[in-house]
């Protein structure tokens, strides 16, 4: 794209929400003209400030559990790996680290992990938010798919919002990262069970699969501007060494996977303005800036990892995973210093909840 496709093609972008169409969406994806990026980044950053101001909300990511009934193709933590040590926190556990993140001055926690269907599961979780409600946070849960009764049971033990990726709106790609005995359809009627129940919903595909096309991506932001998601968290794809489709994975550099990223980030804030979107650790563990270029690029919401250090290393989703070592004190001073960096700052003592959610429970 060159800068002046860039400018025109912002001109429409910034004047509405879900102001461009899949062409306009897949150049910006795909777009790796220096000129043309700085013109669309910048745009999106306005919309960014626009809806959230010059601060990024923060969210302590907890890793539940890394046991996982899922046998993702891509993924470090799939069933089927036995190089990793299962492990799932105790209620005590998880109290202590709300306790920690509400002293940090965060104002909601994310608690992420394997995906298990079963009511001992859902009881864990049941007792791990009504525990952590004293802290007053707001509470976003990732732990997969479930039937529509246990969303609602969470709903009511506290959780209000709930993060489930797409991974990719293409069934074609769906099929080919997942075994036969995962359905797409299912994964598209948890995020609708997920509205009926009230949550802020997040989704999110990763970026750079192989075999993934600009059109893909493209697909990606009219699926969540379709579902009217809240908040958006993606990232790139980053091969792990004992999963089958690192043998595929092919030879996309660091800075191309980066760049696709950051790029469909910015493309998601030119299309749909008001939504929370994340700069994931996925971005970080590609380039040590990794994070802060996602804010410029577009995204207000940050998910630093409080999760104890000793287990750290028995969720890995990919390869590289940043902060092995560091204890969710030393990140709080980093990320201070590095959002002060680019003139942001963090947001303490705010939720930091989706505008979009906002607006569209309004209308
Ligand atoms: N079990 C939960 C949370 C899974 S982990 C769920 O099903 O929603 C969170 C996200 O990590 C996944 O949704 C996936 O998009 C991402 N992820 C997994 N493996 C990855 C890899 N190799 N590279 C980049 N991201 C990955």
């Amino acid at each position: 794209m060159t800068k002046v496709e860039a400018e025109t093609l912002v001109g429409k972008a910034l004047v509405r929400p879900h102001g461009l169409v899949r062409e306009e969406l897949a150049a910006v994806v795909s777009n790796t003209d220096a000129e043309a990026a700085e013109v669309l980044r910048a745009a999106a950053y306005e919309l960014k400030c626009r809806h959230s101001g010059k601060v990024v909300s923060m969210r302590g990511l907890v890793e539940l559990g890394n046991v996982c009934a899922k046998d993702c193709f891509y993924c470090g933590i799939r069933r089927s790996n036995v190089n990793v040590d299962r492990y799932r926190l105790s209620v005590d556990e998880v109290e202590r680290l709300a306790e920690a993140n509400a002293r940090f001055g965060y104002a909601s926690i994310v608690l992420q992990g394997g995906e298990v269907e079963a009511e001992a599961n859902t009881e864990f979780v049941e007792e791990c938010l009504r525990r952590i409600r004293r802290f007053d946070l707001g509470v976003t849960l990732s732990l997969g798919e479930q039937d529509e009764d246990v969303y609602r049971r969470w709903k009511e033990a506290g959780a209000s919002r709930y993060l489930l990726r797409i991974e990719t709106s293409s069934s074609r790609l769906y099929s080919s990262l997942h075994p036969p005995s995962h359905s797409f359809e299912r994964r598209v009627e948890c995020l609708r069970a997920l509205r009926r129940c009230g949550y802020q919903v997040g989704t999110g595909t990763m970026s750079a699969l192989p075999g993934q096309t600009p059109e893909d991506l493209a697909d990606d932001i009219l699926f969540f501007a379709a579902i009217d998601a809240d908040m958006i968290g993606m990232g790139p794809y980053i091969p792990h060494p004992d999963t089958p489709l690192a043998a595929v994975a092919g030879g996309i550099s660091a800075e191309d996977r980066i760049r696709v990223a950051l790029n469909m980030i910015t493309a998601t804030r030119l299309h749909l303005h008001d939504v929370n979107i994340a700069a994931t650790t996925a971005l970080q563990a590609l380039a040590h800036d990794g994070r802060e270029r996602g804010i410029l690029a577009g995204a207000n919401v940050m998910m630093p990892n409080i999760t104890d250090v000793k287990y750290r290393r028995n969720y890995q989703l990919y390869a590289g995973k940043p902060c092995l070592d560091e204890n969710a004190s030393l990140c709080r001073g980093c990320l201070e210093r590095r959002l002060a960096a680019i003139g942001e700052r963090v947001n303490y003592g705010s939720r930091g909840d989706s505008p979009h959610f906002f607006a569209r429970t309004a209308r």
